[in-house]
C-alpha cells in the first residue's frame, strides 16, 4: 500500500464534499479561525511521515491537551489519581455537570472537563510554576521549543467560561479541588489554549504508539503499563458521548478538541492527526471523523 497516495486521495475526496457542522463559537477567539482549514499528518513508528493540506499550521489543541496533562499527573502521582477521578465513559457531553452531584464530585473520567479540572488541580498543587512547567513537559515530548500558549484564546475562554467556573467550584464544594478555583481554572484555560500543528501533535503522541512507548527521541514518558492505560481511556472516553461511535467507525484510541483537531494512535504502528475546525453536534471535528473512518476502513489499519 502506498500510504501517501491513500492519504492524498481521501483528503481530496473529503475536501470536495460539503463541510458540515459549525465552529466552536462559544469561545469567541476560536470563531476567528478559517472553517476551511484542513490538514492531516501521518507518522509511523518507523518515522515515515506524510502531511497533506494545512498540516503545518498551528491551531488550538483544546481538549487534546487533557491527554498530556493526564500523562504528567499519572507519572507524578501514580495510581493515587484514581481516588479522585474515574475511568468510565460518561455518555454525557464534555462540559456536563449532571453526574457530579450523585457521584459526590468524583468525575467519571479525566477527559471530560470536570475530570481535567481535577487533574489540573493535582498539577497546580505539585508544580512550582504550573503553566511554565507543563509547557516545558509538552515541548520535551514533542522535541520542539516552538510550542506556546495562545494568551488570546486563554483570555477569551476565561471571559465566557461560566460553565467551567461552575464545574470547578462545584467540585470544590465536594472537597475534590484543593486549590483556589481561580488558579485551577487559569491553568486549565491555558492548557486548552496550547497551539500546535498536525505535524507537532503526531510527533508528540507518537510515544503512545511507539515500540516500548518512547518519544521520537527515545525517551520513556510513562511506564508501559501506564501508557497502555492512557490508550485504553482514549479508546473508551476520548470523544465524550461519541466515544462508542468513534470506536465503531474508526477503531483507534484517540482524542478530540473543540479546535477541530483529532489525534488517533495505533499502538505499535502509527499516529495520525487530522484538523478541520467545523464540529459535529457532539463537539468533534466533522471532517476529522469522516477522514479517519475512511482511512482505517480502506487501509484496514484499525486495532480491531
Ligand atoms: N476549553 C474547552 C472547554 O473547556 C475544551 C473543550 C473541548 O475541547 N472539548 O470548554
Amino acid at each position: 500500500m502506498n500510504c501517501k497516495e491513500v492519504l492524498e486521495r481521501i483528503y481530496k475526496e473529503i475536501a470536495s464534499k460539503e463541510n458540515k457542522g459549525a465552529i466552536a463559537t462559544y469561545i469567541p477567539e476560536l470563531a476567528k479561525v478559517n472553517p476551511d482549514n484542513f490538514g492531516v499528518c501521518f507518522l509511523s513508528v518507523n518515522n515515515e511521515e506524510h502531511g497533506v493540506g494545512d498540516w503545518q499550521t498551528k491551531f488550538s489543541i483544546q481538549s487534546i491537551s487533557k491527554v498530556l496533562a493526564l500523562s504528567f499527573a499519572y507519572k507524578t502521582f501514580g495510581d493515587e489519581i484514581w481516588e479522585r477521578v474515574g475511568v468510565e465513559p460518561s455518555g454525557t457531553p464534555f462540559n456536563s455537570l449532571v453526574q457530579l452531584e450523585s457521584d459526590n464530585g468524583i468525575p467519571r473520567n479525566p477527559f471530560m472537563n470536570s475530570g481535567a479540572m481535577v487533574i489540573s488541580d493535582m498539577l497546580v498543587s505539585h508544580l512550582e510554576n504550573p503553566k511554565e512547567d507543563f509547557l516545558n513537559y509538552v515541548r520535551e515530548i514533542c522535541g520542539s521549543d516552538q510550542i506556546q500558549y495562545s494568551e488570546a484564546v486563554a483570555k477569551s475562554e476565561a471571559s465566557v467560561g461560566y460553565r467551567n467556573k461552575a464545574l470547578c467550584n462545584f467540585i470544590k464544594s465536594f472537597g475534590n479541588i484543593e486549590n483556589d478555583p481561580n488558579e485551577v481554572l487559569d491553568f486549565y484555560f491555558h492548557k486548552c489554549a496550547i497551539e500546535m500543528s498536525c505535524q507537532e501533535l503526531s510527533k508528540t503522541f507518537l510515544f503512545l504508539a511507539n515500540h516500548d512507548f518512547r518519544t521520537t527521541k527515545g525517551k520513556k514518558v510513562l511506564s508501559t503499563s501506564k501508557s497502555k492505560r492512557i490508550n485504553a481511556i482514549m479508546q473508551t472516553c476520548g470523544f465524550y458521548d461519541e466515544s462508542g461511535e468513534f470506536s465503531f467507525k474508526v477503531g483507534l484510541p484517540g482524542k478530540s478538541g473543540v479546535g477541530g483537531g483529532i489525534v488517533a494512535v495505533y499502538p505499535g504502528k502509527y499516529c495520525i492527526t487530522v484538523w478541520s475546525p467545523k464540529l459535529n453536534e457532539k463537539g468533534n471535528s466533522y471532517r476529522g471523523m469522516q477522514f479517519l473512518e475512511t482511512f482505517t476502513t480502506e487501509t484496514e489499519l484499525s486495532i480491531f
